[in-house]
């Protein structure tokens, strides 16, 4: 996939979030015409296969952008922080493994993603309650 294929790709993922989902996936909250379009699994980090894979993309805030490529601490405090970082489990398990290293105090929750019902999501907008499912049965 060259260059144009994959920008191509990612356009229409976009317009599908904003039709379908326009809710941030960092926060949330609704997304307006300011919204970016986010990757969970770094770019830089993968093949372009994984740049277009609809489950490793969302609506962003560019606020909430920021903060999850640029700010780790500020990341723990992303209301679908949880949501986030199955759906990095999910779509990778080593590179999960690697960034869940930067949450130690988060290790339990995490050792719990393999039992959770949630396998065979398409987008992030069927994760929506996740976190709080997590927390009530922590
Ligand atoms: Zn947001």
């Amino acid at each position: 996939m060259n260059q144009s294929q994959i920008d191509s790709k990612l356009a229409k993922i976009k317009s599908w979030y904003e039709i379908n989902h326009p809710l941030c996936i960092f926060c949330g909250h609704r997304v307006g015409k300011d919204g970016q379009l986010a990757h969970l699994v770094r770019r830089s980090e993968t093949r372009s296969e994984m740049q277009v894979n609809k489950l490793n993309t969302g609506l962003a805030h560019p606020s909430c952008h920021e903060i999850f490529d640029n700010d780790r601490i500020g990341t723990i405090f992303l209301p679908r922080f949880y949501e986030v970082m199955y759906i990095i489990y999910l779509l990778d398990p080593e590179y999960f493994m690697r960034i869940s290293s930067y949450y130690p105090d988060h290790a339990d929750l995490f050792d719990r993603f393999p039992d959770l019902p949630f396998k065979n999501i398409k987008h992030h907008g069927q994760l929506l309650h996740l976190g709080q499912y997590i927390k009530e049965s922590r």
